[in-house]
């Protein structure tokens, strides 16, 4: 009989009843769009996403879009997800600031992918949500804190990389300064309704470099150095 891990942590990922969706979710909407980072890969086919989501939705929970989750916020794209993880250039070792924990899929996927995860969220409900799920993986890198993420989270300052899963008008000056020299940030930069993912690289010397990545959309930053609050 094939084990069973309904826990979701992934450590039996062939085991749960999702993971024959998983596995055409990454051939099909990866793989097959061009994601290559084989670690990403393999996080991917790894964390059961729909334990992300409400049970209802979890039929369409490896689908070819974002989901709900609450308060008008989503579960990105499976395929954003990826690229914004490939695009950070992760390492084993790293430590890595996410602003906008949302359901916790992408902090679960990162906690695989590297040393420690600091994730900040506005939302209580999503922060106290996504902690559950988190502590339930036995994702025991993780840090989650309420509040306003474009402000960053000076106490555990310098970070590796920086990935923003909400969409900013422009780059928050703390999470620029809270990133290490030599260090990549991630983020979506337009209008509220569509926005580009951009890269940031900090280079010695505080030079800056970024670059472009296709368009997306994302659900609003909204906090000091972003929208404010509708
Ligand atoms: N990556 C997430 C999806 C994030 S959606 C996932 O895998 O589920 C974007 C999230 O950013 C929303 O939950 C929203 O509440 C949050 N957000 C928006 N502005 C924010 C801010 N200033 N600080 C922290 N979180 C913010």
């Amino acid at each position: 009989m094939e084990p069973r891990d309904l826990s979701g942590n992934g450590r039996s990922p062939e085991g749960d009843e999702f993971s024959f969706a998983r596995r055409r979710m990454v051939e099909e909407q990866l793989e097959g769009r061009g994601i290559r980072d084989p670690r990403v890969l393999t996080a991917m086919a790894s964390v059961a996403r729909h334990r992300f989501v409400d049970p209802s939705l979890w039929a369409r929970a490896y689908g070819d879009h974002a989901l709900p989750t609450v308060e008008g916020q989503t579960i990105s794209q499976p395929y954003i997800v990826a690229r914004m993880l490939e695009l950070a250039e992760l390492d084993p070792g790293h430590r890595v600031l996410e602003i906008g924990t949302g359901s916790g899929y992408q902090t679960a996927l990162l906690a695989r992918l590297v040393a420690r995860v600091y994730s900040v969220e506005r939302l209580p409900d999503l922060v106290r949500a996504a902690q559950a799920r988190l502590a339930q993986l036995g994702a025991a890198n993780v840090a989650l804190r309420h509040g306003d993420g474009t402000l960053g989270w000076q106490e555990f300052a310098p970070y590796a990389r920086v990935l923003v899963a909400a969409a900013a008008p422009r780059v928050p000056d703390a999470l620029r300064e809270q990133l290490e020299e030599r260090g990549v940030l991630v983020i979506p930069v337009g209008g509220q309704e569509f926005q580009h993912l951009e890269v940031w690289r900090r280079l010695p010397g505080d030079r800056w470099t970024h670059s472009r990545h296709g368009d997306c959309r994302f659900v609003p930053l909204v906090g000091r150095d972003a929208w404010q609050a509708p």
